[in-house]
């Protein structure tokens, strides 16, 4: 797929870390001039341009994306991939830990959308991906409100696919398993034994390994790409087989 973005300009958001970092320098090695919008993109590096916002604060997402478009020229490509979790189930977040994570989860995709649209709405190649999860579909225990979050961002692209499908956007989302990011790596070393959590983490994967977030990046390049130019309104699994799969006992 190498140059196959030549020409196409990209933003991802959460890019300074995990699958955006992952997905940013991909789309960048295929050939688009990507930006990434982060809360600290202090880890983004030439040729990628950093922008510092808070999918959470409307004013901070319009003035990066506004300078985003300035200096790129446009948007083609939005991955809308910043996020946060929760554990716990119903009975363990209050009100104030619900608002905060479909804050970021749910109306940081509205927000960064919002003000890209005028921008896709110019391109000849528009393409929006947003990272989703097997929580939205899996029905995962200890994991409530990340689960509604991430259902809502199912919901959300199937409808902004519908919306703007005859203008020429194309809106689709991947949904990883247990991917071998920072975010995880901070849950592993909560753990009392970490190599041992990770060992076990591995061993529930019918792949036997975590998916990498180099992985999930291709998926999400295939998916802003021209090639999936008649792909839309779909979520494509980037999980070992967790969600699909029903393994016998061995
Ligand atoms: P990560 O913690 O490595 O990276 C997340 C990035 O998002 C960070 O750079 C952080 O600064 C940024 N961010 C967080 N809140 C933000 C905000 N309010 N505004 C702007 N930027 C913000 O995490 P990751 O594992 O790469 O996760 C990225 C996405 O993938 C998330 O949406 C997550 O829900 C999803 N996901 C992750 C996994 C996994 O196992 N790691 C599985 C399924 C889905």
């Amino acid at each position: 797929m190498t140059s196959t973005l030549a020409g196409l300009t990209a933003l991802v958001t959460g890019g300074a870390s995990g699958i955006g970092l992952a997905t940013a320098e991909l789309l960048s090695e295929y050939g688009a001039d990507v930006a990434v919008l982060d809360l600290d993109p202090a880890a983004v590096r030439a040729p990628l341009r950093g922008f510092t916002a808070d999918v959470t604060d409307d004013d901070s997402v319009r003035s990066a994306v506004e300078e985003t478009a300035r200096q790129l020229g446009g948007i083609d490509i939005l991955v809308n991939n910043a996020g946060t979790g929760a554990a716990g189930t119903v009975a363990d977040n209050p009100d104030e830990e619900w608002a905060r994570v479909l804050d970021v989860n749910v109306l940081g995709i509205v927000r960064v959308t919002r003000a890209a649209l005028p921008y896709l709405r110019r391109s000849a190649h528009a393409a929006v991906v947003n990272t989703c999860s097997i929580a939205a579909t899996a029905g995962l225990p200890q994991r409530a409100l990340y689960s509604a979050s991430k259902g809502a961002v199912l919901s959300l692209t199937l409808a902004m696919a519908a919306d703007h499908v005859r203008e020429g956007i194309r809106v689709n989302c991947v949904n990883p398993g247990t991917v071998d990011t920072p975010w995880v790596g901070r849950l592993l070393d909560a753990a009392a034994d970490p190599v041992a959590e990770r060992a076990a983490l591995n061993g529930r994967q019918p792949t036997g390994r975590l998916v990498t977030a180099q992985e999930v990046a291709a998926a999400i390049a295939y998916l802003a790409s021209p090639a999936a130019g008649s792909t839309t309104g779909t979520a494509l699994a980037v999980d070992g087989g967790m969600a699909g799969l029903r393994l016998r006992p061995e």
